[in-house]
Formats: structure tokens, sequence, C-alpha cells
């Protein structure tokens, strides 16, 4: 028999509606702790973070919450304050756009973005935490760190290869 919960959303297969709920609840607890106001837009913005998983755009957050939830002005300060409790981390682009990310997996994931359509894919696996349990042992507390990766996609490599085959055929002679 199918599952009657079997999905076609493109973002059904890592974030179920169980696991978005579950990841409000705790953020709610993190907020509470971290003496901020529980609001629903900010729950709102919570729930629209942990659906894109990877790093996401303020721009676009706003659009996923829906402006009438919540103006642009909210979503700035909202996770700038959640920034300040250590609930989202902020990343840039390489040109300026800064992205953000919740904090709530134990296990700090990274991303490569696409230098040409900002498209962003995880990395499963980087040796880093062996250099902050060092600066830890050196007696360093709150060790944080950002790693950043940038390249040129596969998808937008072809296509850069595509526009520069294009104008060579011979097509446009009469
Ligand atoms: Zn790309």
């Amino acid at each position: 028999m199918i599952s009657a919960t079997q999905s076609n959303h493109p973002l059904a297969g890592h974030s179920s509606p169980e696991a978005t709920e579950a990841a409000v609840t705790e953020a709610r607890r993190r907020i509470r702790a971290g003496g901020l106001r529980i609001t629903r837009p900010r729950l709102a913005l919570i729930a629209s973070l942990h659906r894109h998983e990877g790093p996401v755009s303020i721009e676009r957050i706003h659009l996923d919450v829906g402006a009438e939830a919540c103006d642009l002005v909210t979503v700035y300060r909202s996770l700038a304050a959640f920034e300040g409790i250590g609930l989202v981390r902020r990343s840039y682009l390489h040109n300026g756009t800064c992205l953000y990310e919740l904090t709530l997996n134990a296990q700090q994931r990274y991303h490569i973005v696409c230098k040409t359509c900002g498209a962003t894919e995880r990395v499963d696996y980087v040796p880093i935490e062996g250099p902050e349990r060092l600066l830890a042992a050196r007696g360093y507390t709150q060790v944080s760190h950002v790693v950043e990766f940038f390249g040129v996609c596969p998808q937008c490599q072809t296509a850069a290869a595509a526009r520069r085959v294009a104008p060579a055929l011979p097509r446009e002679r009469v």
C-alpha cells in the first residue's frame, strides 16, 4: 500500500511538517531562553528557515512567509535578534548579500554557493571541528568559525559553454 504521506513537494524530502514543527518548538524554547518575545511572524520565519535548510536570503524568506504576514523590516530585525542569541548563522555571498540559516542542528552544515546563479548545495564533510577543539583546549570559550565555499555549478558551466558556442554557428549566413 502506498503511504498517504508521500509528497511531490520539492521541499518534502528533507523537512517534513513534523520536522518543521519540532524545529519551531525548539526555536520557541531558545527564543524564550534568549529573552526575546515569541511572535507569530517570528515563528513563521523559523519555519521558513527550516524548510529551506541551507543558507537563504532575507528576500527569499520574506517571499516565503508572505508580505502580509511580516514586512521586510520585521524580517531584518527578527533575523538580527535571532543571530544575537545564536539561533541563526549569517554568511555572505561574494557580492555582499547576506544569507541566513538555522543553527538548530547539532552538526554544523556547510554549503557551496554558485557564484553565477546563487544555488546552494550541501557539502557533507569538512574536517573543521578539530581546530575548534584545539582552541577550546587552549582555553578559548564560545569558539565559532565561518567556512564558505564558492564556485560555479555544473549547470551554469553548461549554460556558459552553450553561449560561447552559439555565435560561431554558421546559420546567420544567407
Ligand atoms: Zn549555477
